[in-house]
């Protein structure tokens, strides 16, 4: 049986903050559990960009991704994770929920996650889009992991993507050193615990393999912000937890843009 693979991004989370702040325990017992690996991205640390690379394991040149706005970009030769699988083998489901749209929703700039019109139709492909630019990332946040705990739970997809943005927000609105991030940075901690009990259960339940993978965009300074080169907005990570299965034995240290091979290699 296959591995079936949990991707969850935490949007412009500052690791050694989170595991300090004692609001991060599910994210504190995955980090000992699992498999970590330090990385380091690419300048600029925006989001469309880092989550582009992580996304579809191409480059800043690959991907032409340069900023939020995402004019130019090579998406649509640049498949996702999501894709990818799919494409390695059309028996693949896959489920993308969040609420940055240019990540998921196909009437928006992007979206970085494929709409694959055709698999959702035939019930192998599940997009859950929301708006937290508009509406919150706090409310959207717990909407996402509703859905996400939900689909783990009945369907379990073979490759999925969760997405959290509630712990960025709070940095560009309060800075990072201050109260407003580690709440937030508890509220999506929450989040994550229910995600992994919920897998948990499944694998135990269905004799299942799963890999739950946590990682990051980029960090923030320390006033709140992020785009520039400084090594604290620089600083990413991958932490994997195999649930059923070993953890992988990946190197102790590799680029962005490998993640997405590092994750089709354990499906296979
Ligand atoms: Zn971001």
């Amino acid at each position: 049986m296959k591995t079936k693979i949990l991707l969850v991004g935490i949007d412009g989370l500052i690791l050694p903050i989170a595991l300090d702040s004692g609001q991060a325990s599910a994210l504190t017992v995955l980090k000992h559990a699992g498999h970590f690996t330090e990385m380091t991205m690419d300048a600029p640390t925006l989001s469309g960009p880092c989550w582009s690379t992580l996304l579809t394991g191409s480059t800043n040149a690959q991907h032409a991704v340069a900023d939020n706005r995402f004019s130019g970009h090579n998406l649509l030769i640049r498949p996702d994770l999501l894709s990818r699988a799919f494409y390695a083998d059309q028996s693949t489901t896959t489920f993308a929920a969040a609420g940055w749209p240019p990540l998921v929703d196909p009437a928006g700039i992007g979206p970085v996650i494929h709409e694959r019109r055709d698999q959702q139709r035939a019930g192998q492909h599940r997009v859950i889009s929301r708006d937290g630019e508009t509406y919150g990332y706090r409310r959207i946040d717990a909407e996402i992991a509703d859905a996400a705990v939900y689909a783990v739970t009945k369907a379990g997809p073979d490759v999925s993507f969760v997405y959290f943005c509630d712990a960025d927000d709070a940095g560009h609105s309060n800075g990072v050193m201050g109260t407003h991030y580690v709440e937030a940075i508890g509220r999506v901690d929450a989040h994550l615990a229910r995600l992994h009990l919920a897998v948990t259960k499944r694998a135990e339940e269905h004799g299942e393999r799963w890999l739950i993978v946590l990682t990051t965009d980029h960090g923030h300074v320390d006033e709140g912000g992020h785009g520039g080169d400084s090594a604290q907005e620089r600083a990413s990570f991958v932490i994997a937890v195999g649930v059923g299965r070993s953890n992988p034995s990946w190197p102790d240290s590799f680029a962005p843009e490998d993640l997405v091979q590092l994750l089709l290699d354990e499906r296979s």
